[in-house]
């Protein structure tokens, strides 16, 4: 059965963190390939000002040129609306009928798995991946308290090299002047002075 990682975000703009701990996963848990989904923007959130879906798709295809293992979908940003990771996992499940879905995302977030839409449902669907550095960071006691059984045998940890890097951080960089350089891709780096994104 095919072993397909997802690595959802939104990018705002990819970095190093994300691709090195993709790739990291995807020898680590020996996957196929590496399937990067781009969020739609968010209808609610007008007031933070995030690059349009059309720049953030970009930035990830420059970003994984390089590595025969990773590809990009546009099915959330297709798909408009809250990009609920319930949706992305039964459509990719209807495309790759015989694979088993692997979701990468930091520790933190799976801590937080509990408040996901439809969270039962959708580690019923896929793995998840918690990506930690250092010893445990999973509150397994919360995780198996809500999900049962289901938690140990669904999600996940595997060690990652720890880059401290964060799309917010790189975003404050560009807007006070500051470089981005061996922080994002250096396809990145330029297309961002070429758009004049910030
Ligand atoms: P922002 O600062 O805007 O929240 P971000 O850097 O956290 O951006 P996202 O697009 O929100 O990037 O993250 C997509 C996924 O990548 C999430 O699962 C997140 O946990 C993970 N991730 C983000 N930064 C890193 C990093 N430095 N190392 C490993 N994983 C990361
Ligand atoms: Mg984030």
């Amino acid at each position: 059965m095919a072993r397909l990682g997802i690595m959802g975000g939104t990018f705002d703009p990819i970095h190093l963190g994300h691709l090195a701990t993709a790739e990291s996963v995807r020898e680590s848990m020996n996957l196929e390939k590496i399937i990067f989904i781009p969020a739609a923007n968010p209808p609610h959130k007008t007031e933070k000002k995030i690059a349009s879906s059309n720049h953030r798709l970009k930035m990830v295809e420059f970003a994984i040129q390089s590595n025969p293992f990773f590809e990009v979908s546009t099915m959330e940003i297709d798909r408009q609306g809250l990009s609920y990771s319930l949706l992305t996992v039964e459509e990719l499940h209807e495309k790759f009928e015989r694979a088993e879905l692997f979701f990468i995302t930091g520790a933190d977030a799976v801590n937080d798995l509990a408040s996901w839409y439809h969270a039962f449902e959708l580690l019923e669907k896929c793995h998840f991946i918690a990506a930690t550095r250092g010893g445990s960071m999973l509150d397994w006691r919360s995780l198996e308290k809500f999900f049962g059984s289901l938690a140990r045998e669904k999600i996940h940890e595997v060690q990652t090299p720890a880059l401290e890097i964060s799309s917010t951080d790189i975003r404050n960089r560009i807007a006070n002047g500051r470089s981005i350089k061996y922080l994002v891709p250096d396809e990145v780096e330029k297309y961002i002075a070429r758009e004049e994104l910030c």
